[in-house]
């Protein structure tokens, strides 16, 4: 029997993994999420025995479940290979007591390259088995690092094209000269002028535009997504909360059934979605820690039961996480509300037209694994600061929201379980604000030569990702108005038809 799919807003219609995967959002413009959680079928002490490749086949066969063993084995292989520099994948690292889940070790040193790397494996996958025979074109919005993931993904992957839209002045340099430079005939980088929240929005209206959708698949092309809110995303992202509870058990820190809290610098809510799916697959997990930078939408909406995004939106150097509309939050309220599909999608259609909702007592409650925080800029610096002090180790920003939330405000009612901390990003990529944060004389340095500062100073090796850009030309300039990315995806769709 497979697991099957629905949608988060409606209750008829069920598909299989490979064709949720393919679809990315549902008609009715919700999620697909599962019709029930399998459980993990392996003993926590087990775990402790399990290389990343094997502890990935253990918990992706319970959800995509009409993969064949050997399809799924090969996507594995292919996505979790030497793109990675660490045999382990992702190492699990201690300092100063807390435990820094390293996710970063990918092709483009950011989390996003765990679910990316294997995406473009399932989706050409999925494609064959639905005897799909369209090319796929995945249109993404990025807040700076799922672009770059993705771009690597499936850059000159035979039978799909992709188009990535980021905010123009929204990202990092290092982001934005990443996702310019991409080479692949199959590629197309935009910059917009507005936030990532209008990229998002468009990106979504563009997949529910059904006249669109025909005009292009009378032209041999489909749409789907690589942003967080396909399952395709999100499943690969449980393996590594597994992976990291197996690290914990093989070095002592606990016993096999003990267990272990989660902090996670948040932004779309897919990675803290991940862990809360682990966590309910049986896995030990105690808190649910979802960290936010300014933009604290999601801190709120634990703190008050309401969700309201009637409020500035704040550029911070966690740029990743400036996001004021979370979308994968809407898979926990539909889950919350008892699988209640009408529920979520009125609480939804409130959220698009007056940008707020409430939840019921009852749903809070349902949700009271999670524990929200915040972060300002001067404490994630702070902790920037004193992560390298006391223990010579350098975060990212993003990684430093959560670690700064964790220390300042949850280490002490903790006891014994130890904190796992989603590290998400290398320093690397976020060299300005990192050395800046160390020290205020690097303020004024030129970009590469705060990468080589940042190597003398931590002693890890500067990524193959940073080396590949340092002279890379730039290879897309397009920058357009936030109301014009339809005619933008036709241009580069149709040019050559
Ligand atoms: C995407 C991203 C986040 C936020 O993850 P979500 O799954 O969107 O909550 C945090 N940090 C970094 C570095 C990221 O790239």
């Amino acid at each position: 029997m497979n697991l099957m799919y629905n949608s988060t807003r409606n209750k008829s219609g069920q598909v299989t993994a490979s064709q949720a995967i393919l679809k990315g959002l549902a008609e009715d413009g919700g999620l697909f999420v599962p019709e029930r959680i399998p459980a993990l079928d392996i003993s926590p002490a087990s775990l402790a025995d399990m290389s990343y490749q094997e502890t990935a086949y253990a918990v992706m066969k319970l959800f995509l479940t009409d993969y064949t063993e050997e399809e799924l084995k090969t996507c594995i292989q292919k996505a979790y290979d030497d793109k990675f520099d660490t045999k382990e994948i992702v190492p699990l690292r201690e300092a100063g007591g807390m435990y820094y889940l390293e996710l970063f070790h990918g092709a483009t040193i950011a989390f996003k390259d765990m679910a990316l790397s294997i995406l473009p494996y399932l989706m050409t996958t999925a494609a064959k088995k639905n005897h799909e025979d369209h090319e796929i074109v995945i249109l993404t919005a990025t807040s700076g690092d799922t672009g770059k993931a993705a771009l690597a993904g499936f850059a000159d992957v035979p039978g799909t094209r992709i188009v990535v839209f980021y905010p123009k002045n929204g990202v990092s340099p290092v982001q934005e000269k990443q996702m310019v430079t991409q080479k692949g005939s199959n590629t197309c980088v935009i910059g917009i002028h507005g936030n990532f929240d209008d990229a998002q929005t468009g990106v979504k209206q563009l997949f529910s535009d059904k006249e669109l959708g025909e005009e292009l698949r009378r032209a041999g092309f489909c749409f789907s997504s690589a942003n967080s809110i396909n399952i395709g995303r999100l499943v690969p992202q449980i393996v590594y909360y597994v992976y990291a509870y197996g690290r914990l058990v093989k070095n002592g820190r606990i016993q096999a059934g003990e267990q272990m809290n989660v902090v996670v610098p948040t932004g779309n809510f897919g990675n803290i979605l991940a862990a809360f799916y682990a966590k309910n697959m049986g896995l030990p997990i105690g808190k649910l820690i979802c960290a936010s930078n300014e933009n604290k939408v999601l801190y709120d909406f634990f703190q008050t039961g309401a969700y309201d995004r009637n409020r500035d939106f704040i550029l911070t150097s966690s740029p990743s996480m400036d996001i004021l509309i979370s979308s994968n939050l809407e898979r926990l309220i539909y889950h919350a509300a008892g699988n209640d599909a009408d529920k979520n999608a009125s609480l939804m259609r409130e959220l698009s037209k007056t940008g707020r909702y409430t939840v019921t007592e009852e749903m809070r409650m349902a949700m009271s694994d999670f524990s929200g925080g915040f972060s300002t800029e001067e404490q994630t610096f702070a902790e920037i600061r004193r992560v390298n002090e006391e223990s010579s180790y350098v975060l990212d920003t993003h990684t430093a929201v959560a670690s700064s939330v964790y220390y300042r405000v949850f280490s002490k009612d903790c006891g014994d379980v130890p904190a796992v901390i989603a590290s998400t990003a290398s320093p690397y990529k976020f060299a300005r604000s990192v050395m800046s944060a160390i020290d205020p004389k690097y303020k004024d340095m030129e970009d590469f030569a705060l990468i080589d500062e940042l190597h003398t100073l931590s002693g890890v090796p500067i990524p193959r990702a940073i080396e590949e850009i340092r002279n890379a030309p730039v290879l897309h300039d397009i920058v357009i108005e936030k109301d014009d990315m339809k005619a933008a995806v036709k241009r580069f769709l149709m040019n050559d038809k």
